[in-house]
């Protein structure tokens, strides 16, 4: 069974614990967009994995995929491997030769592009990840399958000092920026590199086309989330990949079949049972107030990878609706249910109004998003722990009806409801 797991609103909706808890029953997990501005946390009985560029199911010590649509920074991700190694664990990792670097010029680049940008920022954790992506698509990037090369030919130096003078240029005259690269350092650095790469990278589209003909059960991972979708999510507050079901295809390099298998049965969304989001742009449902801290202080709701405060709100049906369609969801995972007990009465925004008009579904684009009003039902809340809780029916009856209207609202079962942050804090329905 192959499986796709995608975040339906702004990422941190708890991909990561679902992943883990699939990678059990699979063979092999993959990585096919965004690069380390992904944060996850996977925990098990008292041990935390705070993961960025590596697939979750690395717990389940799973053979691991990290495709071309991904970006990589070099650094970060062998720090992160080492930091797995000092844990004892080894994963069997294979990153595809043509997966995009990000560079020391793209870091900075970010950060002074977010300034520029002001108002119109998307939010960036300033990894270099956009920027990486610009790279890419412009056709001055440097893959991993370039590095080698250009090392190997003795053309590494020559490539650098000419994309360091025009990112200088661009830092000093574009952005006033006084930020020096050093091309000496980035030499040495990518230099040191490329025998990690040798031996860790490879196509990928040819390892994962093999797998699934051979029956090998694959979990996609994605990263960030539906409305962080560069197409399809709330641009230009978006990240700088397809976070939705076609990245998959774009991100491995494969089709619909492996040699008549198919390469996708079952598409699994990630719900969380209310809204969060670090960054700029509209939040319809969002909650300015004491409900909105309440649930923030009690979800620890600060990002992983930068430890900004997250905005809050209340689920957002439309949204998650828009994502049912782009994504094809068959089966939803909601998550952090436990975080809403105590509250005495829970929301969900069921359509916006704008001007005259009632939104349900898909989601308007530009400004008009700004200008959508949420309108509510209210539900009785529950004020018992629930995070011991292992069936659907040990559920406060209150806590039943908003998962069922969840269904309801959205026509897919929720098969999986997260009660907690460790892996067994789970209730699986059938
Ligand atoms: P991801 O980016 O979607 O993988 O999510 P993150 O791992 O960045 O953020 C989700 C956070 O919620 C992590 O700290 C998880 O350990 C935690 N988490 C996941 N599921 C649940 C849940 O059902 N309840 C609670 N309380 N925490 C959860
Ligand atoms: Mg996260």
């Amino acid at each position: 069974m192959n499986i796709a797991i995608f975040g339906m609103q702004w990422g941190d909706e708890g991909k990561g614990k679902i992943v883990d808890y699939l990678s059990e029953k699979a063979d092999i997990v993959t990585r096919f967009q965004g690069g380390n501005n992904a944060g996850r946390t996977v925990v098990v009985g008292d041990q935390t994995f705070k993961l960025h560029l590596i697939p979750s199911g690395v717990v389940y010590g799973k053979k691991l995929f990290v495709g071309n649509g991904v970006v990589i920074d070099p650094e970060d991700f062998i720090k992160e491997l080492d930091a797995l190694n000092k844990r004892g664990i080894y994963p069997d990792l294979l990153i595809s030769d043509r997966a995009h670097l990000t560079l020391s010029y793209h870091i900075a680049l970010d950060s002074a592009f977010s300034t520029y940008q002001g108002k119109r920022a998307a939010g960036s954790t300033k990894r270099g990840i956009a920027p990486t992506y610009a790279d890419k698509y412009a056709r001055h990037g440097m893959r991993i399958a370039d590095l080698i090369e250009l090392h190997d030919n003795g053309e590494l130096a020559e490539f650098v000092d000419k994309a360091v003078s025009l990112k200088s240029k661009e830092l000093k005259h574009v952005f006033g920026s006084e930020e020096l690269l050093d091309k000496n350092a980035l030499v040495l650095k990518l230099s040191s590199y490329v025998d990690f790469f040798k031996k860790h990278s490879t196509n990928i589209t040819r390892e994962i086309y093999n797998a699934i003909a051979a029956g090998k059960s694959i979990l996609y991972e994605g990263a960030q989330g539906g409305l962080l979708d560069i197409d399809h999510g709330l641009y230009p507050y978006t990240t700088s990949s397809n976070t939705t079901v076609g990245g998959i295809f774009t991100g491995l390099g494969i089709g619909l079949r492996c040699k008549g298998v198919p390469t996708l049965d079952k598409v699994i969304g990630v719900v969380k049972a209310y809204t969060s989001r670090v960054g700029e742009g509209p939040v319809i449902a969002e909650l300015l107030n004491d409900v909105g801290n309440y649930i923030r202080e009690k979800g620890h709701e600060y990002g992983t990878t930068t430890g900004r405060p997250r905005r809050i709100g209340w689920l957002d049906i439309v949204e998650v609706n828009n994502f049912v369609i782009v994504n094809g969801i068959d089966e939803i995972a909601l998550t952090r249910l436990d975080i809403l007990s105590g509250l005495k009465e829970l929301k969900i925004c069921v359509a916006y109004a704008l001007a005259d008009n009632l939104v349900r579904e898909r989601l308007p684009t530009g400004s008009a998003m700004g200008r959508c009003k949420p309108l509510y039902e209210t539900f009785a809340g529950w004020d018992i722990d629930i995070s011991a809780c292992r069936n659907f029916s040990e559920l406060p009856s209150n806590a039943q009806k908003y998962v069922k209207r969840i269904e309801e609202l959205t026509g897919v079962t929720v098969t999986m409801i997260g009660v907690g942050p460790e892996r067994s804090q789970i209730i699986i329905r059938n």
